[in-house]
């Protein structure tokens, strides 16, 4: 049995002694840290700060549950959504992240605590039986406490070079931070640059109001823009609301400690990289070993998987208790509706796995403003790749919602981010992207066909013309671009396609080499490669392309 054989008046002992040895021994986890690239998480020592130098925050812990053992709460209602609001403490252009990627983050966060995430496919049979949905969601902030709209984000130019952790600077307009919303109403992040190699940290509940909440680093945040592996896939951030909610590292801070829940095993130290199950140590010396790819360890953030079912009742009683006036927080209802305000309410498909390797998106759109929404345009595609648009047309009226299917969109196998954005903007824009992360396993595989888009001749001598069949379905206002193999553009023009139109394109002046011819539509786009020799011996083509 991986379950602790010890009781809860034992377990409560260990807390104890657990304070006690952070106490002496303050200095320890940060040599732990200088053996390891990053400071995958600094809870701890601000934790043990605070116990030295706050009077009163043991106390304070104490009486919001810290030490209670994980238990089911009898008023559990199942489910809540936290208003979250972010605070983007900027000194560089590169830290003032974008609003896209901070929506990647509450992805991030509502695969994880649903247990949508692609990774959790790869739970060990063992420990599956522990695993579901915490009922647990993320949602910017939609009305600040003054009343007011507002997205969710707050952007603060600072002088500040970088945050200390310790230093409660971060926490205060007149240090160069900002202060936090009412932490009994909102969930405060601030996404900063963090001293040294600290990657982020969190305040347990009974924490002083002023400075509860979660901060990360900007390179650490989300799972797109400013990222950095292996801490690219937004997990610090699911680790640290982890400990906002009561959660203690899975290790228990200590020797074979204590985490105060009773479905993890005890562990000896915090696990960095990623490891192969079943994996043991000195404290669970036998198969399954111990739960590295568990949230509230150091795993890097591809090999994180799941919370345990205690560790759900942990935070839950939190929210219960402590926490428990954030369930009745106004701060996600809107306070005057926009005009123009259409959402990507969610990404119905794909989710979590799929086994062929033509997808067919389908995503849920939300009028929220005060008029009837006529028209839409979806972008989707993967990131750093061209995207794919679809026009949605039809009558949507304020407050209904509309399920749209894309055309089928290829896709590789693994684990992968697609992306969807509304193209056109609106009076809310950070509801204008979703993302969705999901695993291909494509067996027995199936492709999407192709769009037949044809080059000839090909190769082209390069004082010729080549001739490209376009495969375009639909009229549309397109964007031709020849790009060399380097992918320099060569040249660049807007022209309006229709179906079956052929190009004739001019070789002269270009080098030897191969080009790719790009005809980016506002529906969809297409490419094809053809190959210029300088050998008059190649074919030579009439200039005319009819
Ligand atoms: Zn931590």
């Amino acid at each position: 049995m991986f379950v602790r054989q010890q009781s809860k008046v034992g377990k409560f002992k260990a807390i104890q002694i657990t304070f006690c040895f952070f106490l002496a021994c303050f200095y320890l986890p940060f040599a732990l840290i200088a053996q390891e690239n990053k400071a995958r998480c600094l809870t701890d020592q601000v934790h043990r700060y605070r116990l030295l130098n706050q009077p009163g925050y043991a106390a304070s812990i104490e009486a919001a549950g810290m030490n209670r053992v994980a238990r089911a709460s009898s008023s559990n209602s199942g489910s809540v959504t936290i208003p979250v609001v972010i605070h983007v403490l900027y000194n560089t252009p590169e830290q003032n992240i974008s609003d896209e990627q901070i929506v990647s983050q509450l992805d991030v966060l509502n695969e994880d605590y649903a247990f949508l995430n692609p990774s959790s496919l790869s739970v060990p049979d063992v420990w599956k039986p522990k695993t579901r949905d915490s009922g647990i969601r993320f949602v910017l902030a939609r009305r600040d406490p003054s009343g007011m709209a507002t997205n969710g984000i707050l952007r603060v130019n600072t002088p500040r070079l970088d945050f200390q952790v310790l230093d409660p600077s971060i926490f205060q307009d007149a240090t160069g931070g900002h202060a936090p919303w009412p932490f009994t109403d909102y969930l405060n992040i601030w996404v900063c640059n963090l001293e040294g190699n600290a990657l982020g940290f969190s305040s347990f509940p009974g924490s002083s109001g002023n400075q509860d909440g979660i901060v990360i680093d900007y390179q650490a945040f989300g799972r797109k823009g400013t990222v950095k592996p292996p801490y690219d896939v937004g997990r610090t951030a699911t680790h640290e609301i982890g400990h906002w909610l009561s959660l203690i590292h899975i290790w228990g801070d200590a020797f074979c400690g204590n985490d105060l829940v009773d479905d993890t095993p005890v562990q000896e130290k915090p696990t960095f990289r990623c490891r192969t199950f079943p994996y043991t140590d000195d404290c669970s010396t036998v198969s399954p070993g111990i739960m590295f790819m568990n949230y509230m360890d150091y795993t890097d953030d591809g090999c994180m998987q799941f919370f345990t079912d205690s560790q759900m009742l942990r935070m839950q009683s939190v929210l219960d208790n402590f926490r428990f006036s954030i369930r009745n927080s106004s701060g996600l209802v809107l306070p005057m509706p926009y005009v123009h305000d259409v959402e990507i309410d969610s990404v119905l498909a794909p989710v979590k796995s799929n086994s062929y390797r033509c997808l067919s998106p389908e995503v849920r759109l939300r009028n929220n403003g005060s008029d009837t929404v006529y028209t839409a345009q979806i972008r989707y595609g993967y990131p750093g790749s061209v995207q794919q648009a679809e026009a949605w047309s039809g009558i949507l009226p304020p407050g209904d919602v509309v399920t749209v299917s894309l055309s089928p969109i290829g896709a590789a196998d693994g684990i992968q981010v697609m992306e969807f954005r509304l193209a056109e903007q609106d009076d809310q824009s950070t509801n204008n992207y979703r993302s969705v992360a999901f695993s291909l396993s494509s067996l027995p595989g199936e492709n999407c066909p192709e769009i037949e888009m044809l080059a000839y001749p090909n190769p082209v001598y390069s004082g010729g013309t080549v001739c490209v069949k376009t495969g375009l379905q639909r009229a549309q206002e397109s964007q031709i671009q020849l790009v060399d193999v380097a992918g320099r553009i060569v040249w660049s023009k807007d022209q309006l396609i229709r179906p079956g139109d052929t190009l004739a394109v001019a070789t002269g002046g270009l080098s030897k080499g191969v080009y790719i011819l790009v005809i980016a539509g506002d529906l969809n786009t297409e490419a094809v490669r053809f190959v210029v020799h300088e050998d008059e011996i190649m074919p030579a083509s009439t200039g005319n392309c009819e």
